[in-house]
């Protein structure tokens, strides 16, 4: 893949679904967020004015080179490469899988990390159906191997006795969909690192997830919560948007949204608020 060492912000795709344990189809997710993006439907301004077609900051690396015999190996190596000169990896899943080798490379430059993770699902499955790497197992991972030194998770709603006895395990903060609590108050740390899979949106918004799950938060919640961010992010994925089950690009654009709003947080850091100097 094209590699632009000099750009501190790389946008890549890690288009694989092999730990998908439904649907599979978030391969393809890379491409229709690339589509959704530069849609002449829209353009490339951010809500706080950043034309994202014209910065310097950030640039498309296209997608990582995977081997699916060492999938998280091959993962963790195309994002070590990305950061090792103190660049800033924006990874398009992919299944939600993609995160543990993401992190994992993540955490050995930057650490202790917080990590804010936005889901239906709390993804802390010891295994799930016989397979440890499923996309229903990634926190579990990050957990064990002490990757992060915090976890606060927010739109969860499908808990189960294993996963709540998994959070309590591994020390989780577990926010459900009723109360989001407001980002300023959570006291999140740098350095900060964002998992948002796509199902933590409702259905509504973003019908084409693999495992849409009703009662979930609106675009304009989560948009909020990225901009409200105290401090600019390490890193972030964007993951589980399924190509298959969006027949009208509304979640792809959805993502492109979302993915431009944390591209300005990253690009744009000295206007947030909070942000320690
Ligand atoms: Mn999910
Ligand atoms: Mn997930």
């Amino acid at each position: 893949m094209a590699t632009n060492t000099t750009t501190p912000i790389t946008v890549v795709g890690v288009p694989t679904d092999l730990n998908s344990s439904f649907i599979p189809g978030a391969a393809l997710a890379p491409t229709s967020i690339r589509e959704a993006l530069h849609s002449p439907s829209t353009n490339l301004s951010t809500e706080r004015g950043i034309d994202l077609g014209a910065h310097p900051g950030w640039a498309d690396g296209g997608d990582l080179d995977l081997d699916d015999a060492s999938l998280g190996a091959s993962i963790d190596r195309g994002v070590s490469r990305l950061i090792e000169t103190g660049g800033r990896v924006v990874a398009l899943g992919g299944d939600h899988s993609i995160t543990f080798p993401i992190v994992r490379a993540t955490a050995r430059r930057h650490a202790p990390l917080t990590i804010l993770h936005l889901d239906a699902h709390a993804d802390l499955y010891d295994e799930f159906e016989g397979n440890r790497e499923s996309h229903a197992c990634p926190f579990a991972r990050i957990m064990e191997d002490g990757l992060a030194g915090r976890v606060v998770q927010i739109g969860i709603r499908t808990m189960n006795a294993h996963q709540r006895r998994q959070a309590e395990r591994f020390g989780v903060e577990v926010h459900g969909a009723r109360g989001v609590p407001a980002v300023a108050g959570l006291g999140l740390e740098p350095p900060l690192y964002l998992s948002l899979d796509l199902d933590v949106l409702d259905p509504s918004c973003a019908p084409g997830v693999a495992h849409p799950e009703p009662g979930g938060l609106t675009t304009r919640e989560v948009l909020s919560i990225i901009q409200d961010l105290p401090h600019p992010l390490i890193g972030a994925d964007l993951v589980e948007l399924n190509p298959h089950r969006d027949p009208d690009g509304l979640t792809a654009m959805a993502a492109a949204k979302l993915l431009k709003e944390i591209l300005a947080n990253m690009i744009d850091s000295h206007n947030l608020p909070g942000r320690k100097q």
